[in-house]
């Protein structure tokens, strides 16, 4: 039977560039993804891993997409460190949802390329806590984690 057809939305603009009908700087590309220069960098090197699949949140994202984007995502780092960047260390970060900052509803990866001093900073940190102040989110973690997880959409 031929594989089902890939989610695609001609409206966004990540499924656009995986079908070349976008302009890109593409570094690397393989059946399940694509990954591209950002085109407004936080540091040079940063590149954005995309799965060619369209899916707008994490959640819609089917589990065969999400770890080949992984994969690639950790030989793309050591591929930036490599590259002549200015690159001592990397953050991989992925905006799930407005609240979390998502501006393109296309699930990505950011590879950051980072060094110290780039001023690049979480605005926020948590204070630390006892067991006891984690309780409620920590039960519920467990409960929704332990064997519940969502079922694989393969
Ligand atoms: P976010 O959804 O917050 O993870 O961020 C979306 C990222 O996509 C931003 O860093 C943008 O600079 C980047 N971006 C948006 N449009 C393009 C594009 N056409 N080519 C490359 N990067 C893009
Ligand atoms: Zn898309």
């Amino acid at each position: 039977m031929p594989d089902a057809p890939r989610p695609y939305d001609p409206a966004c603009i990540f499924c656009r560039i995986g079908r070349g009908e976008a302009p890109a700087s593409i570094v690397y590309r393989d059946a399940d993804v694509i990954a591209f220069m950002d085109i407004r960098p936080v540091n040079p090197g940063h590149v954005l891993v995309v799965p060619i699949a369209h899916a707008g949140s994490l959640a819609d994202l089917a589990e065969h997409d999400g770890q080949p984007m992984f994969s690639a995502a950790q030989r793309l780092a050591g591929a930036v460190r490599r590259s002549g960047a200015r690159c001592d260390g990397v953050n991989l970060y992925l905006a799930d949802g407005v609240a979390a900052g998502q501006e393109v509803f296309h699930v990505h990866l950011h590879v950051l390329p980072r060094f110290a001093g780039d001023g690049i900073r979480l605005a926020a940190f948590g204070r630390q806590q006892s067991p006891s102040h984690h309780a409620a989110s920590w039960m519920g973690l467990r409960t929704q984690s332990a064997g519940r997880l969502a079922p694989r959409r393969i």
